[in-house]
């Protein structure tokens, strides 16, 4: 009788091995393969985030790369290979396991990989993991948001102006993907609530300050993030 594969997508945490549910960790034992995004961020050549996790955990386990380019035309072709990569091991009866880093459905790879898996109607497990922002909460001295306090978080600003402009209201802000922008001392220097900027949390190159002036000389790498407090 022929095996019925599985799909489970899991989140990595954000970059240490130990923040790992352990419902995560053992659909990663039972997997025949793990699909790994692999979307180069070709300033830097981390071709892979989630891998540097995987690497950790030291699983015996097959590892397929999911090739999806940070800034490319064809991301939607990308993912449709990418898809029907996945799909082929599940459909030769394999437990398919596709990891994100972080959380699988807060700005992921995995988010996209969902809408096809859906509309192939494959039953697909989810085990959510703790977002890089929850991490690096944890890093700072001050809650997050308390009371009724609003969150709000800015995925990738393109400009200082947009987000200044969210400032003015009390609530805490989050914001992603600050690498587009270049001159976060200036911008920090001037603010006049208390921040924290977090740097690659949870590997051993994290780096954390609530100092605008150590940005100065620093260039701001993808795996960084800002928390504004409210
Ligand atoms: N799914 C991820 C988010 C991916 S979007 C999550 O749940 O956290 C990529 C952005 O997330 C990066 O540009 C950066 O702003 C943030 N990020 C992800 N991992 C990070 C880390 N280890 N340290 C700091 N920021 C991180």
């Amino acid at each position: 009788m022929n095996k019925t594969g599985t799909i489970t997508a899991v989140g990595l945490g954000p970059g240490d091995s130990e923040l790992l549910t352990l419902k995560g960790y053992k659909a990663l034992q039972n997997a025949d393969v793990i699909f790994y995004p692999a979307s180069t961020v070709s300033e830097e050549g981390v071709s892979s985030f989630s891998l540097a996790i995987l690497d950790q955990l030291q699983l015996q386990v097959r590892v397929e790369p999911l090739h999806i380019p940070m800034k490319s035309n064809e991301r939607t072709r990308y993912y449709k290979e990418a898809f029907e990569n996945i799909k082929k091991e599940y459909d030769a009866g394999s437990n398919v396991v596709i990891v994100s880093e972080g959380d699988i459905l807060f700005y992921s790879t995995f988010g996209y990989l969902w809408n096809y898996i859906q509309e192939a109607d494959l039953p697909c497990t989810l085990i959510p993991g703790i977002p890089a922002f929850i991490a690096s909460a944890s890093m700072g001295n001050l809650p997050l948001v308390e009371g009724s306090t609003p969150l709000l978080v800015i995925p990738c600003p393109d400009s200082f102006e947009e987000i200044s402009t969210q400032i003015t209201s009390h609530h805490s802000l989050v914001i992603m993907k600050l690498s587009k922008l270049k001159d976060w001392s200036t911008f920090l220097g001037k603010l006049e609530k208390p921040f924290l900027y977090v740097e690659r949390v949870g590997l051993e190159t994290q780096f954390v300050t609530n100092n605008a002036s150590d940005l100065a000389f620093r260039r701001v790498p993808y795996f960084s993030l800002l928390i504004i407090y409210g």
